[in-house]
């Protein structure tokens, strides 16, 4: 079927001589053969495009590893920047379900998957939350959906508001909530009805219903192999109604995935849970690095990204380390300690896990030190320019200015970023003076 792409670029580079750093051209050439397979995995062009383009600016000029090839590297570099842009805030899978009982609108052309996906979603919140969910069918054009969340209700064991016939949509979204406040339900889900194509009609209904229920959640459910379509019908949606998520269904199929990374990069929605199956069972929560393995089309990426990932950060210790014990501390290399903290869970957790930190850990809390202050040093750093990063000294009084407002942060906040780098760097040359013996070991610890 089709070539993976580790396989395509493996021969792309077989013809390059390795260098020490990925040059303008080796990246451009490699990312050619990405672009493909973003095509490849129904990615639209534009978002292709953007994608690769952001990719060949943060390729380009890193320095090659030892034990991966510079494909293999590109590879990482591209996978690290999939699963950035497939990740949303938060976690996908948690609902806003608070102040009971909440209403969740459920969106979506007919056959995407929405009735299936509305007992999943209920058969979830029922089972791992404890929820006693409320199912409503609004599909007055079609008395068989109706049944259908019916029979999905009984085999679930969720109840679902009886069959009124002659409602309008409007009527059965007001029984419900009233009936939901009433018998106690901590959630009630509106499964609204479906058409084959965005109609004036539908979306009008829609929004009444939304009107009349104010929905905490309103989910779109799209059929993911419908690639390009689930998007242009996201953006629909989104525009008309206001989603605050997506639901991806029919990823048990040979879809490639592409239309996660399009419907993210198009519409900003989270992804918040892809159906794998008929099942009603078949419901899993978002995870950006599967989905970003299989738009990379192979099986092993996770183990060769883990791979790359961990040589490179031991090389660039490395190169740290060395680079320290001269005396050589700047901006990159303080925005790589900060970025490692963030990793590790932000400063008052790594404090926390120091012998003796830990009152200091909390006092670091209250005084406002904690992951803001690690965001707002790393925009510092970001609005500075190459030289500036590389020599933090350069820096005269009009440039600070320009720094903090391109931060949008004062010229004080920059001034202690500045006096933390020098500390760290006064530091550093101490220890790289004690024959490297110490810095080597607090690296490594
Ligand atoms: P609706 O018209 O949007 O309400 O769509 P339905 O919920 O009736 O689903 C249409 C068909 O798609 C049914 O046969 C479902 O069993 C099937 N379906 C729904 N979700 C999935 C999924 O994630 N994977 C697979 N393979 N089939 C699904």
């Amino acid at each position: 079927m089709f070539e993976s792409l580790s396989e395509r670029l493996g021969g792309v580079f077989e013809r390059l001589t390795k260098q020490g750093a990925l040059s303008e051209d080796d990246v451009r050439t490699a990312l050619r053969e990405v672009r493909v397979a973003l095509l490849e995995a129904d990615v639209s062009l534009p978002v292709a495009r953007d994608f690769v383009a952001r990719v060949q600016e943060k390729a380009t000029g890193q320095s090659v590893t030892r034990s991966v090839t510079p494909g293999q590297q590109v590879v990482k570099i591209v996978n690290d920047e999939l699963t950035a842009t497939l990740r949303g805030e938060g976690d996908p899978g948690a609902l806003k379900i608070d102040s009971p009982p909440a209403p969740i609108l459920m969106v979506g052309l007919q056959g995407g998957g929405k009735t299936t996906t509305t007992a999943k979603i209920a058969k979830r919140l029922a089972e791992r939350e404890r929820k006693r969910v409320l199912m409503a069918s609004l599909d007055t054009n079609r008395p068989a959906a109706m049944e259908q969340l019916a029979i999905l209700g009984q085999q679930i064991g969720v109840d679902t508001l009886p069959i009124v016939p002659g409602e309008t949509p409007v009527q059965i979204a007001r029984r419900a909530k009233a009936q939901a406040a009433l018998a106690g339900y901590d959630v009630y889900m509106l499964d609204t009805a479906g058409r084959l194509s965005i109609d004036e009609e539908l979306m009008a209904q829609v929004e009444a219903v939304r009107d009349v229920a104010s929905p905490r959640e309103t989910l779109l459910v799209v059929d993911g192999l419908t690639g390009q379509d689930a998007v242009t019908t996201a953006e629909n949606f989104d525009e008309r109604i206001g989603i605050t998520g997506v639901v991806l269904t029919r990823m048990d199929g040979d879809g490639r995935g592409g239309a996660a990374l399009s419907m993210r990069a198009v519409t900003g929605k989270p992804i918040r849970f892809v159906g794998t199956g008929e099942k009603l069972d078949a419901l899993e929560t978002f995870e950006p690095e599967r989905i970003a393995g299989r738009i990379l089309g192979m099986g092993d990426i996770v183990a060769l990204v883990e791979k790359a990932q961990e040589t490179i950060e031991a090389e660039q210790a490395e190169r740290m380390m060395k680079r320290f014990q001269k005396g050589q501390f700047n901006m990159n290399d303080l925005r790589m300690q900060i970025e490692q903290m963030q990793k590790m869970g932000g400063m008052e957790s790594v404090m926390g896990m120091m012998p003796g930190m830990a009152k200091m850990s909390k006092q670091v809390a209250e005084a406002g030190l904690d992951d803001r202050l690690l965001k707002r040093q790393l925009a510092l750093i970001s609005s500075m320019t190459k030289q500036e990063r590389a020599n933090p000294g350069i820096l005269q009084a009009s440039r600070k200015k320009r720094i903090a407002r391109g931060a949008g942060l004062e010229v004080s906040q920059l001034n202690q970023l500045l006096k933390m780098h020098r500390q760290m760097s006064d530091m550093m040359k101490k220890m790289g003076r004690m024959k490297g013996g110490m810095l080597r070991q607090a690296m490594r610890g």
